[in-house]
């Protein structure tokens, strides 16, 4: 895909606007690289470390959220690894939720433990929910995540429904001869409830590519089948970034498809991502890393960091190299938040 400049990005204390004349409202935030799950796709071995590394604080959250909030980001989703192993996590949402300009905090889980902390993460501000579900077969689900804890999860998102969060969504990696032919069943599970299924097609990242080549699978399989079954593709509402929805009349839910390697994909980024060690990753697929740590250390380095980021973002490429077998630093999903 070909982006053209069309010009110079924006300059300092205005919007985050690429030379591409693309907008980033929206910041995608890892707390943790720690995962307590063996998702076959991301983490097969369970999570390992050689040094303990030390994830930014909330000290250094706040002010780096602050300067994002200050360039036009209202949206920020916590993730990881798996952020909800964090002790201070509640404390967390409550900060970034509440820091000027933000208008939504989201956070993307496994489930693990969602069932007991529904209420309390909605009440700390977490207004948007994504939990992964990669199979509705508790078996399946086992073997995909290395946990027995299908029903927990599903419970977790009923908690959920019942808390009254803005938006549940359920993430689907797509795998060949996996889950491949489970849309039936999220249709069913969709069918009563307001939940958004998300297929997400499986990415190749640094250390899955065997994997990948074994189970990737085009997210157009299930646009076929939901054009058959009569869904309708939703009209893209500019800046809604790169998921394509579909809705039909007797279903509550919707279904969403998330497909990297489709034509055009990046056209609609609208996200920027910082690691848990603080990090700034242009692109989940970059080969850059921009360290922000230095200047996150006390508040009068927030104009200097606001500088950085700015500077930084002419740097941001059209599009990933994804086809080309390109993936960037990343190991794996868990280590740059997915
Ligand atoms: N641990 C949390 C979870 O699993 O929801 C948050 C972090 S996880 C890295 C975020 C999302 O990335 C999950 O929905 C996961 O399924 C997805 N993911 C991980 N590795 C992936 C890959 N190689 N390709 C596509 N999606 C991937
Ligand atoms: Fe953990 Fe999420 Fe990776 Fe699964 S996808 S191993 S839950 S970080």
């Amino acid at each position: 895909m070909n982006l053209t400049p069309v010009r110079m990005p924006v300059r300092a204390s205005d919007r985050l606007v690429d030379k591409y004349d693309r907008e980033f409202p929206y910041l995608r935030l890892s707390i943790t690289d720690i995962c307590n799950f063996r998702c076959e796709y991301c983490l097969p071995d369970g999570y390992h470390c050689r040094t303990r590394p030390e994830f930014l604080s909330r000290e250094e959250i706040r002010r780096l959220v602050t300067v994002f909030a200050d360039l036009g980001v209202w949206k920020v989703r916590l993730t990881g690894g798996e952020p909800s192993i964090r002790r201070d996590f509640s404390e967390i949402i409550e900060m970034v939720s509440h820091l000027p300009g933000i208008k939504t905090t989201a956070f993307t889980t496994n489930g693990y433990r969602l069932l007991a902390n529904a209420e309390k993460w909605h009440d700390a501000g977490i207004r948007n929910l994504n939990v992964s579900v990669d199979s509705l077969d508790p078996d399946l689900f086992h073997k995909i995540t290395g946990h027995d804890r299908l029903k927990d999860v599903l419970a977790g998102i009923e908690k959920s429904l019942d808390v009254g969060y803005d938006q549940v969504k359920i993430n689907v990696v797509l795998l060949k001869d996996i889950n491949d032919n489970a849309l039936t069943d999220y249709m069913e599970y969709i069918r009563q409830r307001p939940v958004t299924v998300r297929f997400i097609e499986l990415m190749q990242t640094g250390d899955n590519l065997a994997y990948f080549k074994r189970r990737h699978r085009s997210a157009q399989v299930i646009r076929t089948e939901l054009v058959r079954q009569g869904w309708t593709e939703n009209i893209r509402v500019n800046g809604a970034g790169p998921a394509v929805n579909f809705t039909h009349p007797d279903y509550q839910g919707a279904i969403g498809l998330i497909a990297p390697y489709s034509k055009d994909f990046c056209l609609a980024c609208n996200r920027l991502r910082v690691t848990a060690t603080g990090d700034l990753r242009l692109c989940l697929f970059g080969d850059i890393g921009i360290p922000l740590r230095d200047l996150l250390q006390s508040d009068d380095q927030m104009p200097a960091l606001k500088k950085r980021i700015i500077k930084q973002l002419d740097h941001k490429k059209s599009s990933h190299f994804l086809a080309d077998g390109e993936t960037g630093l990343i190991p794996n999903l868990s280590s740059t938040g997915g």
